[in-house]
């Protein structure tokens, strides 16, 4: 669970980023919403907070100075997110010890993206084992696989699998490769059992269930 702090004054701006992040993360995401400076600050001081997202022209103070009061207190990721486009007002940004300064208009994956990227730096993941594609997350010392940033549950076989496929994305695995791989030598069964879990995989995949693509009567690949 991510707690992000955005302090934006237009309303509808605030739910639509909102509604995204919450859809988006499945509900990891909690959006603190403020409309001004002040309020800003009191909510990250009130409570722990993992990522700011700031607007910086705000009916109180400006998002910079807010930017600064907040540095002040400590080094949790900052984001603008103004409508000043002006190289000057970026570099001010950066300047102040923001981490990312995106312009208005803005795409609202593209905002999800860096914040989810700067949440997982800012929380020491960087030294994470993961191999992701699209919205497919797989961390390979912990074992876990998350789909559009919600944390699905997956047999070993089938993470091993995928695995593979992520590590060697749109080149061809041969379903005996596959088994000499994951089951050994001494498998007995009929390499049918991979065509078996690799449905299984797909379930799991939901929407990024495509990037597996059967190759005709040889196998598999990854391709985003
Ligand atoms: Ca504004």
């Amino acid at each position: 669970m991510h707690t992000i702090l955005l302090v934006e004054d237009e309303a509808p701006l605030r739910e639509l980023i909102g509604d995204y992040f919450t859809a988006k993360s499945g509900g990891q995401w909690r959006l603190l919403p403020a409309a001004d400076g002040t309020e800003g600050l009191l909510l990250a001081r009130s409570q722990p907070v993992d990522l700011v997202i700031l607007d910086v022209m705000l009916p109180d103070m400006d998002g910079f100075s807010l930017c600064q009061e907040l540095r002040r207190q400590g080094d949790v990721p900052i984001l603008f997110l103004s409508a000043r486009t002006a190289e000057e007002d970026r570099l001010r940004g950066y300047g102040l010890g923001a981490d990312d300064y995106m312009t208005k208009p803005f795409s609202q994956a593209e905002l999800f993206a860096k914040a989810g990227a700067l949440l997982r730096r800012s929380k020491g993941e960087a030294g994470r084992q993961v191999l992701s594609s699209g919205g497919v997350e797989l961390d390979i010392l912990a074992h876990t696989l998350s789909v559009d940033g919600e944390r699905v549950d997956a047999a070993p076989k089938e993470l091993a699998i995928l695995r593979l496929l992520l590590e060697s994305r749109g080149q061809v695995l041969r379903r005996e490769d596959l088994l000499l791989r994951l089951w050994g030598w001494d498998f007995e069964g009929s390499d049918r059992v991979v065509d078996s879990h690799i449905r299984r995989l797909r379930k799991l995949l939901g929407p990024w269930s495509g990037c597996i693509r059967t190759v005709f009567k040889t196998g598999y690949k990854w391709e985003p």
